[in-house]
């Protein structure tokens, strides 16, 4: 088997290294705390949570559990840092709380013992020479970062995110809305658009302007751009400010004013082929959850609206992957070297560590001549990274899992409970079904698969 590099022992790399040991290679991990710190971090402890304590549902029915269930059968003996959250949980309910301290000291203790896993506590300032996996998460250190700008150009990176809300297409209220794109310019479907009068738009605005901000660590505190302040400032900075913004309702005859415009317009863009996704065009916010909750659901149409994602704007490395990396994540000229975690451009801890056990399983392949594989997009793996590979690298932003990545079912189930029973069954079937066609092993020691 082969020596490989994995660069960043957070929650991806530290996920990684053990697969990848676990499957036979030697792995050197490279992990630059306590040398050289990051503003989020605070201890030296490998595979450290940052800020939440919890990896959020282990209900299968959920698309968090279904995620999870497929990290269990994808790592060797299952997700290592699903065995440690489990051993350092606390009361949570149906969520995987957990101790932090005790989690990431488990997580340690079985890096640092595993027999073909060598720690190296440096930074990596380049990308690595031969087989490796790069997971240095939404605080990658400058000079990685500087190296990996230089080898996919300026749009190959970004340093922060500029999230807007995500909804479900089938939580819709369609007769508030219509399809149509500014002056006919682009396909009659890219756009959905939800009108407003003068009343429906002021009460708006004051809701907007009345909302409660996140304030993050001074760290976090984003340049704002012009062209991509949030909603609520844009609200603040006068009552027209937004209907002369994205809010604008020009070139958009409204079908039941006789094509009349409207008082304004909130427009929400497909984000997804199938149509499952619709992003609030302009509405990167950091309003808090309950407050973006209240406020957006007064956009008419998004009354009972699903949020699939929410809005947020905050400091995170991660790469334009659409645009720059091959369908397995890696660059497009070294199969091997391939990127994980949250600088691929997924969000959060679970959804991290996930794309870590995808990538130790395809380093194995690669390192042994076989090609890739990229589970079904009827699983929340194949979801993600569809998104991944398939979004628009002009509008790329980061997505958590949600049942809205995946294929619709074939048929149309209105209760939205036996929807995700369905969806969650189909996903862990077609799972089991693409490891077993693919030749991938997992679930179990290595060993013991052979
Ligand atoms: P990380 O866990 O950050 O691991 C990356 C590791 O790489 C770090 O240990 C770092 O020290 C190391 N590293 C960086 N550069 C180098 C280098 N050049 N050489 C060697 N080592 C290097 N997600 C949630 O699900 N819930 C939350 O509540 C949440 N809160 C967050 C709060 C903040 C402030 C931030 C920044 C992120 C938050 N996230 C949250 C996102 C969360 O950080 C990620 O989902 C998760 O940690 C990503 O895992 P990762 O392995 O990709 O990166």
């Amino acid at each position: 088997m082969a020596e490989v590099s994995v660069v960043g022992g957070g929650l991806s790399g530290s996920e990684a290294a053990y697969q990848l040991a676990e499957r036979g290679h030697d792995v050197t991990l490279y992990e630059m705390r306590p040398v050289r710190g990051t503003p989020a971090h605070n201890t030296d402890l490998l595979g450290e949570i940052v800020c939440s304590n919890t990896f959020k549902s282990e209900d299968p029915q959920n698309a968090h559990g279904l995620l999870k269930v497929e990290m269990d059968a994808l790592g060797v003996g299952g997700s290592l840092l699903l065995a440690c959250a489990r051993a350092a949980r606390i009361p949570g309910g149906t969520a995987l709380t957990v101790d932090r301290r005790e989690f990431a000291e488990r997580m340690t203790a079985a890096i640092e013992a595993h027999p073909r896993i060598r720690v190296v506590r440096e930074e990596m300032p380049g990308l690595p020479e031969g087989p490796a996996i790069v997971a240095t998460g939404p605080l990658t250190s400058d000079a990685l970062s500087e190296c990996i700008r230089g080898a996919l150009g300026a749009e190959g990176l970004a340093f922060f995110d500029a999230i807007a809300p995500v909804v479900s297409f089938d939580s819709l209220e369609m007769e508030r809305m219509f399809f149509a794109s500014r002056w006919g310019k682009g396909g009659p479907e890219d756009y959905l658009n939800a009108p407003m009068t003068r009343e429906q738009y002021e009460a708006f605005i004051e809701a907007l302007k009345g909302g409660e901000g996140y304030e993050g660590h001074d760290w976090e505190n984003v340049p704002y751009f012009e062209g991509c302040l949030p909603v609520e400032v844009m609200a603040g900075r006068g009552v027209d400010t937004l209907r002369f913004g994205p809010m604008k309702p020009v070139g958009l005859p409204v079908p039941w004013l006789d094509g009349k415009w409207a008082h304004a317009v909130v427009q929400l863009r497909r984000e997804d082929r199938a149509g499952n996704l619709w992003n609030l065009v302009g509405f990167q916010t950091r309003l808090k959850i309950p407050e973006q909750r209240r406020v957006f659901k007064m956009i008419p149409g998004l009354e009972n609206a699903e949020f699939l994602r929410w809005g947020s704007i905050h400091r995170n490395t991660y790469l334009n992957f659409p645009a720059s990396l091959s369908a397995h994540g890696s660059l497009r000229d070294r199969p091997e070297l391939i990127f994980a975690g949250q600088i691929t451009g997924v969000e959060g801890y679970t959804e991290s560590t996930a794309t870590g056990i995808l990538a130790a399983a395809n380093l194995d392949r690669v390192i042994r001549g076989e090609e890739p594989v990229i589970p079904p997009p009827t699983t929340m793996m194949g979801g993600l990274m569809r998104y991944l590979r398939e979004s628009d690298p002009k509008h790329f932003a980061p997505m958590n899992s949600n049942f809205g990545l995946l294929d619709p079912l074939p048929h149309r189930v209105k209760d939205k409970d036996e929807k995700r029973v369905q969806l969650a069954e189909r996903g862990r079937v077609d799972f089991a079904g693409w490891m077993e066609e693919n030749g991938v092993t997992g679930g179990v020691p290595a060993a013991a698969a052979a």
